[in-house]
């Protein structure tokens, strides 16, 4: 029943990892740090309907969340850059490692700082300078899918 698969849920917090529930990130919406938020950005934002959006450097590194809340007061005729918004809202994103266990993250996201983490691996082979690449992105929601496990709709 309902309450016996939450149990269970709960207790595979332990024996699973965030690579397992995370948005890849060739699934994510994300933005470049470059970009203006005109028009057509602030069209292409809403449509999507994400409550953030991550940011990327020159790099490729998600440096930068952006709340879409933090939007509702900008006029896409000032054409403000991005980077002016991420800058002043200054939303950092947790980074974890793709083989943190769930109940661990779930701590994490519990402190409030942030309800969305950046998922990273670490390459350190020797032959070049250790790197992380970006695999995904995790957020509560996918934690409690996976308490509750099933899928929660969105509203
Ligand atoms: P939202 O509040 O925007 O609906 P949630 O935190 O509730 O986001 O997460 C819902 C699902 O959407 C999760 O699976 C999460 O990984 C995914 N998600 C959240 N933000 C993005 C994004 N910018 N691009 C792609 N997937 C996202």
């Amino acid at each position: 029943d309902n309450e016996a698969n939450i149990m269970s849920g709960a207790m595979q917090l332990t024996n699973k990892y965030v690579k397992d529930v995370m948005t890849k990130i060739a699934d994510v919406f994300k933005l470049g740090i470059n970009r203006t938020l005109n028009y057509e950005t602030m069209t292409e934002i809403m449509k999507h309907g994400y409550t953030r959006v991550p940011v990327f450097d020159s790099e490729n590194n998600i440096t930068y969340l952006l709340n879409t809340k933090d939007l509702a007061l900008i006029d896409p005729d000032d054409c403000i850059p991005l980077s002016t918004v991420c800058k002043f809202y200054d939303h950092r994103p947790l980074y974890v490692d793709h083989d943190c266990k769930l109940d661990t993250i779930l701590q994490e996201f519990l402190k409030g700082d942030s309800h969305m983490a950046v998922v990273q691996k670490l390459h350190n082979n020797g032959n070049h300078d250790p790197y992380f690449e970006t695999l995904g992105i995790v957020t509560l929601e996918d934690v409690l899918e996976e308490i509750l496990q099933r899928e929660i709709i969105d509203e």
